[in-house]
């Protein structure tokens, strides 16, 4: 290795210092099982067959020992990772740049659909590690515009997800273009017949790595997972409709607890956050806190959440999936203790969905999938929260100073009437009566027949038009080609809707949430 040989420890593996730097800057805390067993071996020299699937940390097993090696000195390609898909190929680029981030590595994403001039010029000008996709990768080694000549280390990654695809054959061409001294890894999901047959042909004495093969008993516990895109939007619905008193909330990173924290509490969650970077004082407050009920939530890095003795957890999420079966055990292990019944909740993301059905598998239980709560699902707890919260203060009975104004109302209006505008004054607030239709004329929408809508939240939160769309015909039930301008701002967003629906969009996203944001849309007011 021509780097400083100054070296640190995550967790048993020495690693130099600019990589350690660069991993505790992503968060990690300490290696994942299949981590622990793969750098070792990848970093000897050897060839590694891994059965891993995506959230158990493989990228990083493979991409941290290659990282250590290459000379960044040099220019040439010294890694090579093929990825069936070219959002995989990006996600891949993306989190070995950030590994070799501090010895300035240079990663390229090479995938086709994307302009292959451009693609050429980047390799011209020279980078260490390159992630394709197959065909995109043979298109530029027969054009003679990709140097493979370097290649110290190749890695097939998802390796039966390319040979479903159909790229056996073109992964066989590439491996045949890369000095056949190079050392080669290959990462699956599954075994297949095809798959042993490349590691058998192509690869020197490979040394298999698997994560946690056994079978592990789950105590009985409810187990739902919900696959979302947005989840922090589906984290928030489901904290809302759950009857939860104490939630553990699993993170993977310190980063994703610090973030998610701040997210919770901006919505005004009780909620802290637990990892390995507080001094010990501030773990005791927050856990003097969470047990003393000032907190409901308490989210929780692994290494954070153990050693904690914690009772009667209602729900343990797991915001990321664990990246292996134990650790799933172990993290819902926390609810349901003491012949309470707990439940667990599990977010994934549409890819994770092999790393889940794996931990059912060892773990022989079955996790249910559910649907996430819908705004009126939403709305319905509420009112069921209403209800017993009223119940309780009439059998607390101290509410006679009241009946005077009830009293007096009953000579004019109904009863029910008069209850019902109760509860909307301390759900809603009090509001001026203004000319509701008159506030929905003039709001500067540039086309007649539509409405412009003030919504509070803007690019500051990350909103994208699809965001709005997507949640406004969802809500309010509409054709999403029907809402016409939006116009995006650092703190707020104008939406135009037609005239005849744009009550029913403001009824409809009245304290509702857009991408996990509480939001407000009302009538805008003219220019
Ligand atoms: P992968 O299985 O490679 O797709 O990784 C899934 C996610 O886990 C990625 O967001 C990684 O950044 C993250 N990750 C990988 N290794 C670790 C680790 N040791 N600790 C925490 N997060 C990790």
């Amino acid at each position: 290795m021509k780097h400083s040989t100054e070296s640190s420890l995550f967790g048993d593996i020495p690693l130099s210092k600019k990589i350690l730097a660069a991993i505790t800057e992503m968060g990690f805390e300490e290696p994942s099982p299949i981590q622990a067993q793969t750098i070792p071996i990848v970093a000897s020299g050897r060839d590694v067959v891994g059965q891993a699937q995506t959230g158990t940390g493989k990228t990083a097993a493979f991409g941290i020992p290659i990282m250590e090696k290459l000379n960044p000195d040099s220019r040439q390609i010294q890694a090579l990772v093929l990825t069936p898909t070219r959002e995989l190929a990006n996600q891949v680029a993306e989190e070995l740049a950030k590994i070799g981030k501090f010895r300035r590595i240079k990663t390229l994403p090479v995938y086709g659909g994307q302009a292959i001039d451009r693609q050429i010029r980047a390799l011209k000008f020279g980078v260490q590690v390159v992630i394709g996709t197959p065909g995109r990768l043979l298109d530029h080694i027969s054009r003679g515009t990709i140097r493979l000549g370097h290649v110290q280390t190749l890695v097939l990654d998802e390796a039966d997800e390319m040979l479903d695809m159909g790229f056996i054959e073109d992964i066989e061409d590439i491996l045949k273009s890369v000095p056949p001294e190079r050392q080669t890894l290959l990462f699956s999901a599954t075994m297949p017949g095809p798959i042993k047959a490349l590691a058998t042909r192509y690869m020197r004495d490979p040394v298999e790595v698997s994560v946690s093969r056994e079978n592990i008993t789950v105590p009985l516990i409810d187990q739902f997972y919900y696959e979302t895109r947005d989840k922090l939007d589906g984290l928030c619905r489901v904290l809302e409709t759950e009857t939860n008193d104490r939630v553990i909330i699993f993170c993977r990173t310190k980063k994703g607890v610090d973030e998610l924290t701040s997210s919770l509490q901006a919505r005004g969650f009780m909620a802290d956050g637990l990892h390995g970077d507080l001094t010990q004082a501030q773990r005791d407050r927050v856990m003097k806190k969470f047990r003393d009920n000032q907190l409901e939530i308490l989210v929780a890095t692994d290494v954070a959440a153990r050693g904690l003795d914690i009772e009667h957890v209602t729900h343990v999420i797991n915001y990321d999936i664990p990246q292996d079966p134990e650790s799933y055990v172990h993290r819902i292990g926390r609810t349901g203790r003491a012949g309470r019944k707990g439940i667990a909740i599990t977010f994934i993301e549409p890819r994770e969905f092999r790393q889940l059905k794996l931990i059912e598998k060892l773990t022989k239980t079955r996790i249910v999938r559910n649907q996430l709560p819908s705004s009126a699902d939403i709305l319905e707890k509420q009112r069921e929260t209403l209800k017993g919260r009223l119940v309780t203060v009439m059998e607390q009975g101290d509410y006679t100073a009241y009946h005077d104004v009830v009293n007096d109302l009953s000579a004019d209006y109904d009863g029910l009437d008069i209850a019902a505008a109760a509860l909307k004054l301390l759900l809603e607030g009090f509001r001026e009566k203004t000319d509701d239709k008159a506030a929905f004329t003039a709001t500067g929408a540039k086309k007649t027949g539509m409405v412009r809508l003030f919504v509070n939240i803007g690019r500051a939160q990350k909103i994208r038009p699809e965001d709005i769309v997507r949640t406004f015909a969802e809500e309010a039930d509409l054709i999403g080609s029907v809402i016409g301008a939006i116009d995006i701002y650092d703190k707020f967003t104008f939406v135009e809707v037609p005239a005849d629906v744009a009550e029913r969009v403001v009824a409809a996203m009245h304290k509702n949430t857009l991408k996990g944001y509480k939001i407000n849309v009302e009538p805008a007011r003219a220019r």
